[in-house]
């Protein structure tokens, strides 16, 4: 099978594609920089494609990056990388948006372009050759490592700035049909004078406006916008989450939540969690109604009859219980994503248990008090057995647990309480099991804390992969020999990749063009005097610019400093209510 023939056959297994009408004027390609698989399970890439499908303007397309047996006849073939819909080419679209939610990602970003014989880098591209943009939630927090590759930014949530930048480039393609761009020749007005446009939007940000220049030791001296453009870029925000349908609007079994009709229920989250760039990059705290999530649920009758509840800490929704509730009983099974202990009632569970929901997901991330406080998340150990026994009545049987390591002021007490609390699972889970004779599952998933931009940890140093990998070892050890509970681990190596690329600086851009065209990590950072531990592992003074300091995420910086602070004390900060409360800026 060709990769025609392979896309041929994941088209025929969707349902709710739209007929793409290619009377349209603007051709559209949505590039998620990974596999069909993963691009089909992110719920970013579904809301776009039928965001901009309803425009009456727009067609859009998905591109996904092959998976290596097509990539390999791709590339001896000489075949440009073409549209999953119709196999047009990707240099023949009018605008090409990356969809980006991990780092590990940003290769495949000049690699993609490179594949579709485009310029990879933004100053080398022409006039007539297409729009390059790139949003996600890594977009929001610092874009700055593949400047380099992109013409425009969407900084925020994209359901509503998408309509006014294709608004804009509607308007400009109008007015610049003067120009051929058959013929290579310019468009009038410019592509940059759209540029200067787009850049004025809220939402948008046009990174060639910019100028950085760097300090012998290589932080950054200064960020100096060009005339006519905002000092700062304020992130977009959907003020009602009622606004937006964010949900599965293509089923296909060929995704990791196959079968499941997602629907975002909860966005933000208001926990105050210093380590999590969910609740930080997208402030503040909404709720999907209970009417409009039933209404969205509706669109799945036919198709699947099992949704999914997405969103950071669901069982924190106000509603939660009627929405679990009101869905069983109109005959679909739900999922959630993870659940916060404190949250979780008996409604909720009875809903999943109805629904012969297995598993329930909860990231207490630390074992110990006083990391709770260092973190600002403390669920009580108490409320967590509790919550798995309650769980284990019901016959849900699976519990899996999210932990970090590598968090500030950890001891090796800290580590060791994790092995502590998974000896204290087992005494729950096993007489339950002698009792019943079914036994459940217990996962336990460990992952390097890496600090992300905009939270109050953005200026802590990571610890290095040495230290996490030992730590990693001494829990994988621990916590198997106890058995009946299962170990997941990140990888220290890609964890430290994660966080060179989360904190960095345009001068990565070089980087990330070698390590696509195949250099290894290290040789790729060498060629260019860089060092991936400048960016991972050093602690930053406050009084140092970040390479994502001019993007305004509606969080004010004193705010991540009196966070910073409190983490060193100990103290906590209580949850958002957004009824009364100015603290960050955001509401
Ligand atoms: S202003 Fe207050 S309630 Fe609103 S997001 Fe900030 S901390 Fe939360």
């Amino acid at each position: 099978m060709n990769l025609q023939e392979h896309y041929q056959h994941l088209l025929s297994e969707e349902h709710g594609n739209p007929r793409l009408n290619f009377r349209k004027p603007n051709r559209f390609a949505l590039v998620y920089p990974s596999t069909y698989q993963l691009g089909m399970s992110s719920l970013g890439v579904q809301v776009i494609y039928a965001t901009l499908n309803s425009r009456d303007d727009t067609a859009c397309e998905r591109v996904f990056v092959p998976e290596s047996e097509y990539l390999r006849k791709l590339v001896s073939q000489k075949t440009r990388l073409f549209s999953f819909e119709t196999q047009t080419a990707l240099n023949r679209f009018d605008i090409i948006g990356f969809s980006v939610s991990f780092e590990s990602d940003y290769v495949n970003i000049p690699r993609t372009l490179e594949l579709a014989n485009i310029p990879p880098l933004a100053e080398e591209r022409s006039e007539w050759e297409p729009l390059v943009i790139a949003g996600g939630i890594n977009i929001s927090y610092n874009p700055e490592p593949i400047a380099d590759f992109i013409d425009v930014f969407v900084v925020g949530e994209a359901e509503v700035v998408i309509h006014e930048l294709m608004a804009h480039f509607q308007e400009w393609k109008q007015s610049a049909k003067g120009g051929n761009p058959a013929k290579r020749g310019t468009y009038h007005p410019s592509k940059t004078e759209l540029l200067k446009t787009l850049a004025t939007v809220t939402g948008l940000y046009v990174p060639r406006f910019y100028d950085v220049t760097y300090r012998d030791d290589g932080t950054i001296q200064q960020v100096r916008p060009q005339p006519d453009v905002p000092p700062r870029i304020r992130a977009a925000a959907v003020p009602k989450l009622d606004d937006v349908q964010t949900c599965t609007h293509i089923h296909t079994p060929n995704t990791e939540f196959a079968n499941a009709h997602l629907i975002e229920i909860v966005r933000g989250c208001g926990r105050q969690c210093r380590f999590c760039v969910a609740d930080y990059a997208r402030r503040w705290p909404r709720h999907r109604s209970v009417q409009n999530t039933l209404a969205l649920a509706e669109r799945a009758r036919g198709i699947t009859d099992r949704i999914g509840l997405v969103g950071a800490s669901i069982s924190d929704h106000p509603q939660i219980d009627e929405i679990a509730t009101g869905l069983v009983a109109r005959g679909f099974r739900i999922s959630c994503a993870s659940l916060r202990a404190e949250t979780v009632r008996a409604p909720l569970l009875d809903a999943l248990a109805d629904s012969e929901q297995g598993t329930i997901t909860i990231a207490p991330e630390v074992a110990t008090e006083e990391l709770q406080k260092v973190v600002n998340k403390a669920i009580p150990r108490e409320r967590l057995y509790y919550v798995f026994e309650e769980a284990l009545k019901r016959d849900i049987l699976n519990l899996r647990l999210y932990f970090l390591i590598g968090v500030p002021h950890e001891t090796p007490a800290d580590v060791t309480a994790i092995v502590d609390m998974a000896k204290e699972m087992r005494t729950i889970l096993l007489p339950y099991a002698k009792r019943t004779g079914r036994m459940g599952r217990i996962s336990f998933t460990i992952s390097p804390m890496v600090p992300k931009p905009h939270t109050p940890f953005q200026w802590v140093a990571m610890e290095p992969p040495k230290t996490i990998a030992r730590k990693l070892d001494f829990l994988r050890r621990e916590i198997n020999q106890l058995g009946s509970i299962k170990v997941g681990s990140a990888s220290a190596r890609l964890a430290h990749q994660e966080a060179a690329f989360a904190r960095g600086d345009r001068r990565l851009g070089k980087v990330i063009l070698e390590l696509a065209r195949g250099a290894s990590w290290n040789q790729a950072f060498r060629n260019h005097g860089l060092a991936p531990d400048f960016y991972a592992i050093r602690q930053r003074p406050f009084d140092e610019i970040n390479p994502w300091d001019h993007l305004d995420l509606n969080v004010k910086p004193q705010f991540l400093q009196l966070e910073f602070n409190k983490h060193e004390k100990g103290f906590m900060t209580s949850e958002c209510d957004t009824t009364v409360c100015k603290k960050c800026g955001a509401c």
